[in-house]
């Protein structure tokens, strides 16, 4: 029989993932998926009928990354704004500020984002009087990096209409708001993209995204913009598949129109519903059974008490819904395991595949109370690069002693306990995060980089219900891969984050490629 293929690699060194046939040479793909996985010799025979074929000159080739954890709609949509991450001081964002306000019209926000002061000389937030110095005409905003906090000038708070007499509006001693709004009610009003910012903001976090190899992410949306994942389905743009995780406050709109996890088409479709459970380390708000090291009364706090996320389990289960759960601190994933482990069907539990994300501070004990009830560890290598090394914020905030027991990768595996990796876009980058779990500073965290591998595909697609369609190049499956610069199973362990995307394909379509074409 003949088959006429879109396209034939071959000459490969194919990582397939897949343990009925874990290697191989060339993959040919027909109308988004792959047709056959094999070798040159089989290759060979569809050359001639190919409509493409690329020779892979001994490569290596990974299964397209799945990123269990992004903001990607929304980081797409800031990366469009004034980037403040990389400023040294208030001044250096004035000059950003100013250099970017040819870009905007006067009934436009001026939007800046992720400044920083932790990392300043001067280690004080940015006022409206330090923005007024940018301009009086504009309105501008500049949200801090844990997005809680946006200072405005004069008048970006005239526009906003806050009351100023509610806590987090910052007032100076006369009793002026200096134009500091931490956690209000209004943080986010000078924040609202129009249908076109979205879809432009959701083109240019797929093309950052398929540039790191991603080729299927977890999306952690705002509540409107499922609707604009879709758009940009429908206008072609979206070159990564999207799972879209509902904020857990809509859980009866989901329950009233029918919708469950796992529903949709191959390129969009929907997850769980999100909830917090706890803050973060590095804004002490973890929720932790000890005290912070560096804040000696304070153990963080939990956004939910147990009742409240009991209900939602409980809603969730009865109804087929995943719940996908940002716990961080080991009091907030015990709070996690308490609920499940008090509803009676383990079973229907087990297939829901409901989600602890982060699981930072998860104990050995919690880590096996999870594997019994089938919950996923969605974790994040990359917050182990960025904090946890030798030196890193988590020190500061935990003590050594602590820190070493974070992010148990290893100890997890060995339990029975499933693990996806993903970012949480702190930084993305797939091939960083394989760095970050295989060097992990403690023999507990340190996993091999197949199984780094694994995490950061398979697992992470069985973890939205994606793993019938991709995560592993298997005959019949999407046709998403990537071609990388080196052997990532034959790299030294220290250089893997230096490994180069060359190539991302994603359905049988080149969506990124090195040499630009
Ligand atoms: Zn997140």
């Amino acid at each position: 029989m003949k088959f006429e293929a879109d396209l034939v690699v071959f000459n490969g060194n194919i990582i397939t993932m897949d343990p009925q046939k874990p290697l191989a040479t060339a993959i040919a793909v027909k109308s988004y998926k792959i047709l056959a996985v094999g070798n040159d010799e089989y290759a060979m025979g569809l050359i001639p009928s190919a409509k493409r074929v690329i020779d892979l000159a001994g490569k290596t080739v990974l299964p397209g990354f799945v990123d269990a954890h992004t903001h990607l709609t929304v980081s797409g949509i800031k990366s469009m704004h004034v980037q403040l991450d990389k400023v040294h001081s208030i001044e250096g964002a004035q000059k950003e500020l100013k250099k970017a306000l040819s870009r905007y019209s006067k009934d436009q926000w001026v939007l800046g984002f992720s400044w920083d002061e932790s990392n300043w000389k001067v280690k004080r937030y940015v006022t409206g009087k330090d923005l007024d110095e940018v301009s009086t005409e504009h309105k501008i905003g500049v949200f801090r990096v844990d997005g809680h906090l946006v200072s405005v000038n004069s008048r970006g708070l005239q526009e906003l209409n806050v009351d100023s007499d509610q806590t987090g509006v910052e007032k100076d001693e006369n009793g002026t708001p200096t134009g500091v709004l931490k956690d209000i009610k209004e943080l986010y009003d000078c924040f609202q993209p129009s249908p076109q910012e979205i879809h432009q903001g959701i083109i240019a976090s797929n093309k950052m995204a398929n540039e790191l190899g991603i080729t299927s992410a977890v999306d952690n949306i705002w509540a409107g913009h499922a609707r604009n994942i879709r758009d940009a389905e429908r206008l072609n743009t979206l070159t990564v598949r999207m799972v879209i995780n509902v904020p857990s406050e809509h859980i009866d709109h989901m329950i009233a129109l029918g919708l469950t996890s796992g529903m949709g088409s191959p390129l969009v479709r929907i997850g769980g519903v999100k909830s917090f459970i706890d803050g973060s380390i590095g804004a002490s708000t973890a929720a932790t059974s000890e005290p912070y090291a560096d804040s000696k009364y304070n153990k963080g706090m939990l956004l939910m008490s147990q009742h409240e996320f009991s209900n939602l389990a409980r809603k969730a289960v009865a109804n087929d819904i995943q719940t996908v759960n940002h716990a961080i601190g080991d009091e907030a994933i015990e709070l996690v395991l308490t609920a499940f482990e008090t509803l009676e069907d383990i079973t229907t539990i087990r297939k829901q595949r409901h989600r602890i994300e982060h699981a930072e501070m998860i104990t050995p004990n919690q880590i096996r109370r999870a594997a019994a009830l089938g919950l996923i560890l969605s974790m994040q290598p990359n917050f182990v690069g960025e904090w946890q090394m030798k030196g890193g914020l988590y020190y500061e905030r935990l003590g050594k002693e602590r820190t070493e027991r974070m992010n148990l990768f290893r100890t997890a595996l060995d339990n029975g306990a499933r693990i996806c990796f993903g970012s949480d876009g702190m930084p993305y980058g797939p091939l960083y995060g394989i760095w970050c779990a295989v060097n992990h500073p403690s023999p507990q965290g340190r996993i091999t980089v197949e199984e780094a591998i694994r995490c950061y595909t398979m697992e992470s697609a069985y973890a939205s219900f994606m793993e019938n369609n991709v995560g592993s190049l298997t005959e019949g499956k999407r046709a998403d891969f990537v071609v990388l610069s080196d052997n990532i199973l034959e790299a030294p362990l220290n250089s893997i984050r230096d490994i180069k995307i060359e190539w991302t394909i994603v359905g049988g379509q080149v969506e990124y490629s090195e040499m630009g074409s």
